[in-house]
């Protein structure tokens, strides 16, 4: 359904992503602002364009990775942004893909779909109205007297979606195509956009309307983070009362402490092999993403009103971790933090 896709941001995770498409079979045309990270793919044979919008005109679909709501708003809807144009774009959904905040992503999904009049002047406009692009023709008869306007809507047919489908896993689930998506928006449109996803992904899970793909991932990173320092606590109140943090590993995992980050990421050096506590926290999830991922929960619980004491905590304490120089550690270098300034 959706031939020639489009992707814009080709960092860490994008780069690995759009070569998965590729390799798919989907024709791709690719935009970032590194001109470096544009290299790669041109060197490849792969179609590169110069903005986002020049991307959305020659696409049937357009997947955005990219840092923060910032970068998205602005290739959404920023000078040479996907939406800036008056003409009737070629994409016909527009999936998002960054971890974001949701109202950001509810926001954008909203002026998508809404009555949004984009012409730029002269007879010919075209605007999306409920969820369609149409284009509205202005004849003016009888030129001279009281015009007599005459006005055709030419309804397109063709539906304008946009999904949030943040993912989990990182970059190496992207390079072997392993992620998990979580899909907000329409079910008809995460329908349609399923076999994109699954050339990149093998959990693909819808959670409802816009926003709510945000919603799950930025929840999910918060239940990880505080799970990691509840975790992390223990195990350092542990070995300052003297017992082993391998005995107390496998009574965790032989009972009700059990957890993720406990039996398959444990955060203490040693402990387990091929995690990254075991590679002086090399690889695996940056703590300045996590910081980043709780600034965004920290911000929703506001908006809100939630009643979010840990979410604050646990944002604290990893940016605080980052302050201290370890922002492109892995997460659960948190452990050490709870050593900083003291001996092991
Ligand atoms: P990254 O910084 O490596 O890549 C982002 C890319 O976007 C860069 O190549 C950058 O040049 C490009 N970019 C920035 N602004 C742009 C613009 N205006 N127009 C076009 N291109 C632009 O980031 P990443 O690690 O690939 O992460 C991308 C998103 O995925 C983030 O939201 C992150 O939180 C999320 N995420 C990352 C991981 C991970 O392990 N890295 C895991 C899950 C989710």
């Amino acid at each position: 359904q959706f031939d020639r896709v489009g992707f814009i941001g080709l960092g860490n995770m994008g780069s690995r992503m759009a070569v998965n498409l590729i390799k798919a079979g989907y024709s791709v045309v690719v935009h970032d602002v590194n001109q470096d990270a544009m290299k790669k793919f041109s060197e490849q044979g792969i179609l590169t364009k110069n903005s986002p919008l020049e991307v959305a005109e020659a696409s049937d679909a357009v997947i955005t990775m990219l840092p923060s709501s910032a970068h998205v708003m602005d290739v959404y809807t920023g000078p040479k942004g996907m939406l800036s144009s008056g003409n009737l774009l070629r994409s016909r959904l527009f999936i998002d893909s960054s971890t974001i905040d949701p109202q950001t992503s509810r926001n954008l999904s909203a002026s998508i779909s809404n009555s949004n009049l984009t012409g730029s002047g002269g007879t010919n406009y075209s605007l999306t109205l409920f969820n369609r692009n149409i284009t509205i023709f202005f004849l003016y008869l009888n030129p001279g007297r009281s015009f007599q306007r005459c006005i055709l809507f030419l309804l397109k047919g063709q539906q304008i979606s946009m999904l949030d489908a943040p993912v989990s896993g990182g970059v190496l689930s992207a390079e072997t195509g392993s992620l998990t998506f979580m899909v907000g928006g329409s079910e008809e449109a995460y329908v349609s956009a399923k076999p994109l996803f699954l050339s990149m992904g093998k959990n693909i899970i819808y959670c409802g309307g816009p926003g709510n793909g945000a919603t799950a991932k930025i929840c999910n990173n918060l239940a990880m983070a505080v799970s990691m320092l509840g975790v992390s606590e223990a195990f350092a109140l542990g070995q300052s009362l003297g017992i082993e943090a391998t005995t107390l590993t496998n009574i965790f995992n032989s009972s009700s402490a059990r957890s993720w980050s406990s039996d398959t990421y444990n955060p203490v050096p040693g402990v387990m092999d091929g995690v990254p506590a075991s590679r002086d926290y090399d690889g695996g999830f940056a703590t300045k993403l996590m910081a980043k991922d709780l600034n965004l929960a920290a911000v929703s619980a506001k908006q809100v009103g939630a009643t979010s004491p840990m979410t604050f905590l646990a944002e604290e304490i990893f940016t605080q971790v980052c302050n201290e120089g370890h922002g492109t550690k892995d997460f659960s270098c948190v452990f050490r933090h709870y050593f900083s300034g003291k001996d092991q």
